[in-house]
Parts: structure tokens; sequence; C-alpha cells
């Protein structure tokens, strides 16, 4: 689905990818530009959801700006519903935004040795109950789903284990398994800034919620340098609200979103009649944002 949206200097209406091109030479554009000379890294952004391609921004941000406020924003303008871990995947660095206590997968668990005087764990003890979902954990990792779920049962299967196994070192236990090659993407916070981890032409992806996750990929477009406060974010064109019809009966404006029968990528935009065949906890205001219709999200 497409959408159009509006030149914030011009006023002119594009498309999407036409947007992202009418930018670098809008005259209007050009004029407010040459105005505000100055020696700061600016970073043209363009911002869309993975699945759902009729949400999209383009924006300027200062390069002085730290990653945690580029997240700051997009929480604002788009995702925030409950306070959900989020992450930038940026080449093989994922800057989350909180690093603590959320990582199982953290060491030493996985990198041991183990603490030799730990008790042994109670028979019949199901490790991977205490981990988070596989799909979880793959995002967290960066790795194949495929490659967390072999791991999972294997942690489920333990062979049968000498009473002192729980205290021989970790790494033995993982060369065992053929778990030697696990990668592991390295995991920083958000205080990098912009213009010292990012590069002309680069794309990368954050990714807000890793249960019910939306997805956007981000890139940067153009490198300018101007005036800007590091505090400062220009939307410089972001898409009109999507009018959706009714699902069910194809016939009428959609009014409502049906969180319980959404799920990231797929939205059941209902009118008001249809919508009453839904559970009326389930139903959320549409609204211009990729999270319309996800977890709480109302805007
Ligand atoms: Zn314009
Ligand atoms: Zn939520
Ligand atoms: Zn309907
Ligand atoms: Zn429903």
């Amino acid at each position: 689905m497409k959408t159009n949206g509006v030149c914030a200097y011009c006023k002119n209406s594009y498309t999407g990818s036409g947007m992202t091109r009418h930018l670098k030479a809008c005259k209007a554009r050009q004029e407010a530009i040459e105005k505000q000379k100055g020696s700061t890294p600016i970073f043209h952004l363009r911002i869309q959801d993975d699945y759902l391609s009729q949400y999209w921004m383009n924006i300027e941000i200062s390069g002085k700006s730290t990653l945690y406020d580029l997240d700051q924003f997009l929480r604002d303008i788009w995702l925030e519903c409950c306070g959900h871990l989020s992450s930038f995947a940026i080449g093989d660095t994922d800057y989350e935004s909180s690093l603590e206590d959320d990582y199982l997968l953290d060491e030493p668990f996985f990198e041991g040795p183990f603490d030799p005087n730990l008790p042994p764990l109670p028979p019949g003890f199901d490790i991977t109950k205490i981990l988070r979902p596989p799909e979880e954990v793959a995002k967290i990792l960066g790795v194949p789903i495929e490659q967390v779920k072999e791991l999972f049962e294997m942690l489920r299967t333990p062979p049968p284990a000498p009473p002192s196994f729980f205290s021989s070192p970790m790494p033995m236990f993982m060369g065992d398994f053929g778990l030697g090659d696990f990668k592991r993407r390295e995991q920083r916070d958000m205080s990098a800034t912009l213009e010292s981890v990012l590069k002309d032409d680069m794309e990368f992806g954050h990714i807000y919620d890793f249960g019910s996750s939306t997805e956007l990929t981000l890139k940067v477009q153009e490198i300018r340098k101007g005036k800007m406060a590091k505090s400062d974010i220009n939307i410089m064109a972001r898409n009109d609200a999507p009018q959706y019809m009714c699902v069910e009966c194809g016939r009428k404006k959609a009014v409502v979103i049906c969180a319980g029968c959404s799920w990231p990528g797929n939205i059941t935009a209902l009118c008001e009649n249809c919508s009453k065949n839904h559970d009326e906890y389930s139903l959320l205001p549409l609204v211009n944002s990729p999270r319309t219709g996800v977890c709480g999200y109302t805007g």
C-alpha cells in the first residue's frame, strides 16, 4: 500500500519514494538550508516500517544526538505503548535501550566457567522454561530462529550426566554439542552519537518490543553540515494517515482495529458495524503509526 505525504518546505505532495528524491532537490528546502550555516553534521534519515510500507518518515537529526535521542523520538511519534525494550542493529552491533539483567543468555551462563560450588539442578529441571521464548532469544542474539530452537532442544535433553556435570566448565559442554560457533552480536547501550556510528548511505534496523515487535529500517540519505541543536529533530515529511476499508464487509471505511485479530504487519481494520462481532476490549483506535493495533498502542 502506498501513501503520500506533504513536503514541510514547499507543501507539495509526493509518494514515499518520490519524497526521498524530492527532498534532495526541493528548492524551498535548499533556501531554508542556506539561511542556517553551521558546522554540525546533520543526518537526513528515511525511516520505514519493514512490513507496512505505508508508514514512512523523512527526518533530519543532529549527528551529535545519541541513539537514545533517536530511539526516544521513534517512541514518541510512532511506538511507545508500555515501555518495551528496543534495539538498533547497526553493522555487527546491537545498541540496546537497556542492558540491565534482561539477557538470560548473558555471560557467565553461556561462556562459563560455571561456579563449581553451585548445587546440582533438581531432577526434571527444564532450563528452557526460565529462558525467553525462542523468537525473542533469536532476535536478541541476531541468529536464525532454527539455531535457537536446536539449542533449546539440546538444553531440554541433556545427556546422562555424571554427578559433577553442572560443575564442569561450560565450554566443554558447548563443545560437546557443537555450539562452539554459536555467534553472538556485540551488545552496547544507546549512548553512542549518530556521527560515531553512522555513515552516508548506511542502512540499519530498529526493533521496538521483542514480543509483538515493530521493526523499522532506517537509511542515511545524506549528511550535510549546518546549524542544528542536539535536541532538535526536524520532520521534513511523513506519510498521510492511510485510509483503510473494513476488511470484513469491504464496503465501509474502517474506524477501529481489532488487536485480537491483528499481528505485526497485518492490520485488521473494521467499520463500526463489523467491529460489533469482535471483543470490544480488543478494539483499538486507528492511528497513523506502524504500531496501530499492536499491544495496547493508542497513539
Ligand atoms: Zn519540497
Ligand atoms: Zn505494549
Ligand atoms: Zn465492515
Ligand atoms: Zn477480532
